[in-house]
């Protein structure tokens, strides 16, 4: 990416191993980002550019001489971030925090909207996947490097439990996993706020029981009316701008929690006092994706759970560009790319 709208596929020197802990895997799929859409739209003009994408499956093609869970010809899933396995916040299950890591496509190691990349840190990072390339299953195992696990982690942050009252703030693909997640984590009551009819419509199939199309305002009011008045007991707030927190916050009902994972967009959180009166609990962040592929891996296996339905367009390298116009214009819900 060279600036706003301004994507190209360009030749680079071939990825390679640089370190005894690196892995080089040929990407089979990757994807465009929600996130991606922030730059898309804001980024100003560079002249090296930026190497994009953070979501991948691929095959191992080397390892490096430390590198033991893995070997040439394993089918992986690569996780957005990268993490050693071994620091002090890997053991506690927050990858994204790692000591010896680092974020995909940021800048400091390659981006995965490529042929290939050079994984730091594989063992750590990347978990080995029991399929071949070709496996019907690969879009939704897919989802298990950043989306799916993303909105798993709204979910977690939000505190969703059998029985609670949820509400999935954002109908974009986070958002839609994070359907799938409360679902799946036991919610009773799951409402969907968003207003793209398709993105319901799948919403509606993945669990959601109730959709909210209003905004602002309204859309508080009427998820209060759905929920005797209170609000619900868990927020996943999935989009990022001040609005969306703004809603999140005002349908959580006291003592309830907000799990956020929209990248946000402003310094600071809204309705401070609100939040405080009610005692509502505002937790998450980037998502320790890699922490929670060992749970997902088996719904995704068996069935249970179908997250690659949200890719809903896919496209070949060279028509990247074309794909993030696509996203950007709410033509796609997410884009898969096949290089
Ligand atoms: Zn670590």
């Amino acid at each position: 990416m060279h600036g706003a709208a301004d994507v190209r596929i360009e030749s680079v020197p071939d990825a390679r191993l640089t370190e005894p802990t690196d892995a080089l895997v040929r990407v089979a799929r990757a994807c465009i980002c929600g996130s991606d859409l922030w730059p898309y739209r804001t980024m100003e003009r560079s002249e090296t550019g930026r190497r994009m994408g953070h979501e991948a499956i691929g095959v191992v093609d080397a390892v490096g001489a430390e590198v033991r869970t893995m070997k040439v010809g394993d089918v992986v899933v690569m996780p957005f971030a990268y993490s050693d396995g071994s620091c002090v916040f890997c053991h506690e299950g927050l990858q994204t925090s790692c000591i010896h890591g680092g974020f995909f496509g940021s800048g400091e190691v390659d981006g995965a909207q490529a042929e290939a990349l050079r994984v730091p840190q594989a063992d750590g990072t990347l978990v080995v996947l029991p399929v071949g390339e070709g496996d019907a299953l690969m879009p939704s195992l897919l989802t298990l490097s950043d989306v799916m696990g993303t909105g798993h982690h709204a979910a977690v942050a939000g505190k969703v439990a059998p029985g609670k009252t949820v509400a999935v703030v954002g109908d974009g693909a986070v958002g839609l996993c994070g359907v799938i997640a409360a679902r799946r984590l036991g919610a009773e009551q799951i409402i969907i706020l968003g207003h793209h009819r398709d993105r319901i419509a799948l919403a509606e199939e993945f669990g959601a029981t109730e959709v909210v199309s209003e905004r602002g305002d309204e859309a508080v009011e009427r998820v209060r009316e759905l929920t005797d008045g209170f609000g619900v007991h868990s927020v996943l707030e999935c989009v990022g701008l001040e609005q969306s927190m703004l809603t999140a916050l005002s349908i959580a009902r006291p003592g309830g929690a907000v799990g956020r994972v929209g990248v946000p967009q402003d310094d600071t959180l809204p309705a401070s006092q609100l939040a405080f009166y009610n005692n509502v609990t505002v937790s998450g962040g980037p998502a320790p994706v890699r922490a929670y592929i060992g749970e997902l891996l088996p719904d995704v296996l068996d069935g249970s759970i179908e997250p690659g339905r949200v890719l809903d367009r896919t496209v070949p390298l060279d028509e990247v560009p074309d794909g993030y116009r696509a996203m950007n214009e709410r033509q796609a819900i997410k884009v898969m790319v096949e290089p």
